[in-house]
């Protein structure tokens, strides 16, 4: 016969012990209730006795039953009112022990009951089917920093919040609290006003001075509910305030709230809409954050490109919505196997890109292999319920010390422009000796000169933008024909700016841009704006979906053609 679990020996022992820990904590919460009162200072020759009696017998029985802390925190009380045990033979001081005693008294007091509702907070969650799991808070995960120099305070509200799902770090004073936010990303940070040696205001101008930690939800925590120190605090870029003693519940509403609101804009702001990984924008920005967390703590860091093969094709052939769908499956694929660290971006059209931290190159192809090899199997959508299968061509670099962002990403770059070379459907590293010229750094010039190339039939129109564009202290070059287009945009040294007239005697705009563009990795930066003649939209549809920057129809404004042409040399 099968013993029931409830004739488990082990089961029904901690069955009874989980009963009595929650038996003593409903015994203790009626003593800390007489125990308040006591302390709020009525002083009578019983009242020290009495206190001295309950805390010191809580110092005994709480750990009985697992409650370490309320000891220990009972402890500190017992400790303060021991002589009150043998008040009798007292010199007739007792009056003035008494309110020494409940002056410190309180502050342990608070951490008692503190201590005490965490624990019931633990019981509750350990509990099955009892209160919320950490799981369901749609927020857990979220990485917290609490600074506070109230060691009880600061500890109590990061145990609270791991309870409720949150992972969280805490720092007593402002340095620890800079180094913690040079290591790690935070979700948000509450930061005690008040705190020795230092000001918490000292860390506000570092925050916000940093362009990676400028946006990080700030809420701050204080003991002074000051109109003044709230208005200056909110000036200063806080986006909470928060007065001391407050309820945990308050606080913890605040959070969410604020972590929720921020998840939201950020899902807006940075988030592709297509296929809901990161954006262009996010990804210039956190890549950033990478690198130079990198360069403070040295460890192993790379970048992966990845280009769907022969995508022009799928969209000829199928349409675009099926375009968008292998879009959409292909970034759910990589979804699903990068970590929660890694930072998956839409570079542009079809193009993705992964920063790996902690992934040495090795580590980046082994990774890529496995999901190109996923990709072989399993069809990333299905087209009137057929499966559909794609290939993808990645390109891998490690960041090496001393490699600028721009080349870093340049590489990778030239790496899958390799593996497309190399009959695509591959996984290539990048490597140094194959790639001797691009990898050195661009030499040094006093003042970089923008190049602007002017390319087009027309020689009025060509000495007309070029007059006009004289005034941007750029090298100006026109073109009369395709072939010196592109040779002027790409020797003797790249342009940053190709202007492109559709008409040429020699060749049509559309060919020197798709020329350009397909030889990205040799001349990486180069703007591309075309003009074109038929002020039809598929004509400017067709300039952007072969990779040009801007489109402009004629007749268009000069003052219109230079704003854009700044801005394209800005961005
Ligand atoms: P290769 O193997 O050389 O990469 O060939 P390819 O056809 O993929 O060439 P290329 O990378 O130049 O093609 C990019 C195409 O991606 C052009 C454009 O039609 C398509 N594209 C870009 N963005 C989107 C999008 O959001 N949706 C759809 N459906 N297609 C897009
Ligand atoms: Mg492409
Ligand atoms: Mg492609």
């Amino acid at each position: 016969m099968n013993a029931s679990p409830m004739d488990d020996p082990a089961r029904k022992d901690k069955k009874l012990l989980q009963e009595s820990r929650k038996l003593y904590l409903r015994e203790l919460n009626k003593q800390l209730q007489q125990l308040e009162p006591l302390l709020a200072g009525k002083p009578g020759p019983d009242a020290a006795k009495t206190i001295y009696r309950m805390v010191h017998s809580m110092k005994g029985s709480a750990p009985i039953f697992g409650f370490t802390r309320i000891g220990a925190a009972a402890e500190k009380l017992a400790r303060l009112w021991e002589w009150a045990a043998d008040a009798e033979d007292d010199r007739g001081d007792t009056a003035e022990r008494f309110f020494e005693s409940i002056g410190s008294g309180r502050k342990h007091m608070l951490e008692l009951m503190m201590e005490k509702e965490l624990y019931e907070r633990e019981m509750e969650v350990a509990e099955p089917g009892g209160a919320p799991q950490p799981a369901e808070n749609p927020l857990s995960g979220s990485r917290l920093l609490i600074i506070d120099d109230d060691d009880v305070l600061r500890g109590y509200l990061a145990r609270r919040l791991v309870l409720d799902g949150y992972t969280v770090d805490e720092a007593s004073d402002v340095e620890t609290a800079k180094q913690l936010l040079y290591e790690r990303n935070y979700d948000l940070i509450s930061l005690d006003l008040m705190m020795h040696p230092e000001l918490g205001y000292e860390l506000f101008a570092f925050l916000k001075e940093d362009p990676t930690l400028k946006w990080v939800p700030l809420i701050v925590i204080s003991g002074r509910n000051d109109v003044q120190d709230k208005v200056r605090c909110f000036q200063l870029g806080a986006d909470d305030y928060v007065t001391k003693p407050f309820e945990y519940e308050e606080l913890s509403a605040r959070i969410f709230s604020l972590l929720r609101r921020t998840k939201n804009f950020e899902q807006l702001a940075f988030r592709d809409p297509l296929t809901g990984v990161y954006n262009r924008r996010y990804f210039d920005h956190q890549v950033q954050v990478e690198l130079q967390r990198v360069r403070r703590y040295p460890a192993a860091i790379s970048i992966v490109f990845i280009d769907i093969d022969r995508f022009k094709s799928v969209n000829d052939t199928y349409g675009h919505h099926i375009g968008d769908l292998v879009l959409q499956g292909l970034a759910h694929l990589l979804q699903n196997h990068v970590r929660a660290t890694d930072l998956l971006a839409r570079f542009g059209g079809e193009e993705f890109v992964i920063v790996l931290p902690g992934s040495d190159g090795a580590n980046a192809v082994k990774l890529m292999e496995g999901i190109r090899q996923m990709a072989h199997e399993n069809p990333v959508a299905h087209v009137e319920g057929k499966p559909f299968h794609i290939t993808f061509s990645a390109g891998v670099s490690t960041w090496s010390d001393g490699l600028s962002l721009d080349q870093w990403i340049r590489q990778a770059d030239a790496a899958m422009y390799d593996a497309k070379q190399q009959g695509r459907d591959r996984v290539v590293m990048y490597e140094e000796k194959r790639h001797a010229a691009e990898a050195q750094p661009a030499p040094q010039q006093p003042v970089a000169r923008k190049k602007i190339v002017i390319a087009g039939n027309d020689p009025i129109l060509r000495s007309i933008l070029g007059s006009r564009l004289q005034q941007l202290d750029a090298e100006i070059v026109e073109a009369a024909s395709g072939k010196d287009a592109y040779r002027h945009a790409t020797s003797p040294s790249t342009a940053d700016l190709c202007i492109l007239d559709r008409m040429m005697p020699d060749s049509d705009g559309f060919n020197v841009l798709e020329r350009l563009k397909s030889e990205r990795s040799l001349h990486r930066g180069i703007k591309v704006l075309m003009m074109s003649e038929r002020s039809r939209e598929e004509e400017a549809a067709k300039g952007i979906e072969f990779g040009a920057d801007d489109v402009m129809i004629k007749p268009f404004s000069v003052v219109e053609l230079e704003t854009r042409v700044k801005r394209l040399l800005e961005g």
